[in-house]
């Protein structure tokens, strides 16, 4: 046996050291003594802990032949997005920006969609959403109201990577109680701590990851939740008159948000059966997939973006729930326009001014 091994603490993690007068174990920095058996078992459950496993089979379904004929890609030259859709799309504006773009030519390779949640709603649920929003806003600008536009609302499908997965997770924290009293004389203080294992078994479903960067990520997760169980198997039918967004970010690629998502919601899940101590820490933790699998899916979206004098806005529905999020501009020349009638009726500036925003907008 090899008395060079250096055991830690547990109290403050500092090298032990063997006690000759208490034939034990004392800690040169917080002045605790430990028996050996303690010392050695602390020493196995710290070594104890399995490694990460955080593995995942990747999506790798494949276009069959003639599958993919009438799809036609295209590009942005302004954006640089990247859109597929069949040979009806040749004129169509970049959902992205609105500027136009152009036919790159034959779509081909890449993956194939796993599954896809279909448009429940269709365009013309979407242009009564956005007619029904700007009706409410006095201040949008007339090339917001008229039909022409409202027509440039496109449907497009966005990628998601979804993850699965049963993991086991292990996580050992270093807990504290503490004690205080007091007599005549002094305060006393004292500190117990324990070594605290958890583990568990927990089961992930559908861990989504945004597989595009053209679809903000922040607009994307205001247009949540999308429901997973409607999703079907894929079939190329589902993408005539809509476009779909080529991603630009792989599985591969995202597999490392999807594992600190399952880690750090597996910790979260056994944090809260550690109760009645006044401090815990995370010593180590660890966790294993079983069965980690991902699809590609994609998701309905309708989306209409504008640029007005220089900037840019979005309008986009969740085409499966109806949930929608817009910004729209607001034409100053019309607001003092407003603001300079209403404000002669009304002669006091500071309150109509208040009360005319309060209208208008
Ligand atoms: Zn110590
Ligand atoms: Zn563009």
């Amino acid at each position: 046996m090899s008395d060079m091994q250096q055991y830690k603490c547990p109290c403050c993690g500092g090298a032990l050291e063997f006690n000759v007068s208490g034939q034990n174990m004392k800690c040169p920095y917080c002045n605790t003594e430990f028996d050996m058996e303690t010392v050695k078992q602390y020493d196995e459950s710290l070594n104890q802990h399995k490694p990460d496993n955080q593995s995942w089979e990747m999506p790798s379904s494949q276009w069959g032949d003639g599958e993919t004929g009438d799809m036609k890609i295209y590009i942005c030259k302004s954006c640089g997005g990247e859109i597929i859709g069949d040979d009806t799309m040749a004129s169509t504006d970049c959902p992205y920006c609105g500027n136009h773009v152009v036919l790159m030519g034959q779509f081909s390779g890449d993956l194939k969609p796993d599954c896809v949640i279909p448009f429940k709603l269709d365009k013309n649920a979407a242009k009564e959403g956005l007619k029904k929003h700007i009706s409410t806003k006095k201040l949008v600008p007339k090339l917001f109201k008229s039909e022409n536009h409202l027509d440039e609302i496109k449907g497009i499908y966005v990628p998601f990577w979804l993850f699965d997965t049963e993991a086991d997770a292990q996580v050992n924290y270093r807990a504290t109680k503490v004690r205080t009293w007091s007599d005549s004389r002094y305060r006393y203080t004292e500190t117990s701590y324990f070594d605290v294992f958890r583990s568990g078994s927990l089961a992930f479903q559908n861990i989504p990851v945004d597989g595009s960067t053209k679809m903000e990520d922040d607009l994307m997760e205001s247009l949540e939740p999308f429901n997973v169980n409607d999703a079907v198997d894929f079939q190329t039918a589902y993408l005539s008159g809509y476009l779909a967004d080529k991603y630009d970010v792989s599985a591969e690629q995202s597999v490392s948000r999807a594992n600190e998502r399952v880690k750090r919601s597996a910790e979260d899940v056994i944090r809260d059966t550690v109760v009645g101590y006044n401090t815990v820490n995370v010593n180590n933790s660890s966790i294993q997939h079983r069965n980690g699998k991902s699809k590609y899916a994609l998701y309905p979206i309708w989306l209409l973006n504008t640029t007005w004098r220089d900037k840019k806005y979005t309008f986009a529905m969740n085409g499966q729930t109806g949930k929608f999020i817009g910004d729209l501009p607001v034409d100053w020349e019309k607001f003092w326009m407003w603001f300079g009638i209403l404000a002669a009726i009304f002669g006091s500036v500071a309150y109509g001014l208040l009360w005319i925003w309060n209208f208008l907008l």
